[in-house]
């Protein structure tokens, strides 16, 4: 079950739920948000309603919700709100669909510039590139690792675009997250269950991409491993998932969305680039991303794909970049309209509750 504290609720109020929980069997799990703590009660203590209630009525306490899924916290039994996760002046989750784009690894400071400049000006939110690459064979190029957080910071200061870059391991999370806006976690490391637990010990936002082979429910529960950890500030992206098909590099799952949708409040990006692994199928399925409801896109972009260290074949040139970006207006458009739609209906429900 999840509790949620009353805002301003104390210290001594939130020691007392937890001691109760403990009593009648249950492991506390505290969450400080932004505005309100949220308790999260685990186990198999018995008669569930009996504990409810009691919760209920201790001092401190604005409502307690059973949840019956294994990712608590994650669930939108839990929490009926979306999550929004503030970036640079932007809501992730919120009234604005967020274009992430750029190139796969971080090359060179020319590669880099180029790309940043050229998909701000086309009108993306955040800039994406790899300083760790974790590759398939050993031999491939691996990313310029600090060198690559530096250039990153480079084309911040340049074009005043948020970056998001992956990190591969628990050590390393200090580093880039000295650098980054968004620390991405890979798909290959979506169970790296060391590297989630230390990215609940910081506060800056987590994209966590869904593994090659993973379930939803192993998606999410990984999302939980960080919330549970103490960072709140985690959302998913649908990277493609591997089937018996061969024509496309993954099979993009564009269910996970409406199916992410109603078991969680955790905002939901697409990435058709590392999906499909092919450029020419990019522009439809960014097209199908903003329709299905997503509330991001990720994109690869490289001045010169043929060139590039990694992913060339599905990355778009700039122009293409900035050809789909007006192609994407009037999906756009009416994305705004049915979101707003969506928070008018829920917000006097909300206040209903209230
Ligand atoms: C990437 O975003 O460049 C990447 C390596 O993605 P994934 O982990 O989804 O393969
Ligand atoms: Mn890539």
């Amino acid at each position: 079950m999840i509790i949620s504290m009353k805002l301003g609720a104390g210290q001594q109020e939130i020691d007392h739920v937890c001691e109760r929980l403990q009593d009648f069997g249950y492991k506390a799990h505290v969450i400080h948000g932004v505005e309100r703590v949220v308790i999260g009660a685990v186990g198999s203590g018995q008669n569930k309603e009996q504990v409810m209630e009691s919760i209920e009525a201790a001092p401190g306490v604005d409502s307690v919700v059973a949840v019956s899924h294994p990712f608590k916290f994650v669930s939108r039994e839990g929490r009926r709100e979306k999550t929004v996760i503030k970036v640079n002046g932007h809501g992730i989750g919120g009234d604005e669909f967020i274009i992430f784009a750029g190139p796969c690894s971080v090359e060179s400071e020319d590669q880099l510039m180029q790309t940043a400049e050229a998909v701000k000006k086309a009108g993306a939110h955040i800039l994406r590139g790899g300083a760790f690459k974790p590759r398939t064979s050993p031999y491939d190029f691996q990313g310029l690792e600090e060198e690559g957080l530096k250039l990153l910071r480079q084309a911040k200061e340049r074009t005043g675009l948020a970056i998001c870059t992956e990190v591969m391991s628990a050590t390393e999370v200090d580093l880039v997250a000295e650098y980054a806006d968004i620390l991405q976690v890979g798909a290959r490391n979506m169970q790296n269950f060391n590297l989630l637990k230390r990215l609940g010990k910081i506060s800056k936002p987590v994209m966590l991409k869904r593994g090659l082979s993973s379930t939803i429910k192993e998606f999410l529960l990984s999302a939980e491993y960080i919330v549970t950890s103490g960072n709140p500030n985690v959302f998913l992206c649908e990277r493609g998932i591997r089937t018996f098909e061969t024509a496309t590099r993954n099979t993009f799952d564009i269910s996970a969305v409406p199916v992410l949708d109603e078991l969680t409040h955790l905002p939901v990006v697409l990435d058709p680039s590392h999906a499909t692994g092919k450029r020419s199928l990019i522009p439809a399925l960014s097209k199908a991303s903003v329709a299905v409801g997503a509330d991001g896109l990720m994109v690869e972009v490289h001045p010169n794909p043929e060139k590039a260290f990694s992913d060339g074949p599905q990355s778009l040139r700039l122009p293409e970049f900035a050809k789909l970006m007006v192609d994407l207006k009037p999906y756009l458009a009416l994305w705004k309209a049915e979101r707003a739609a969506a928070s008018s209906a829920v917000a006097p429900a909300l206040a209903a509750k209230a």
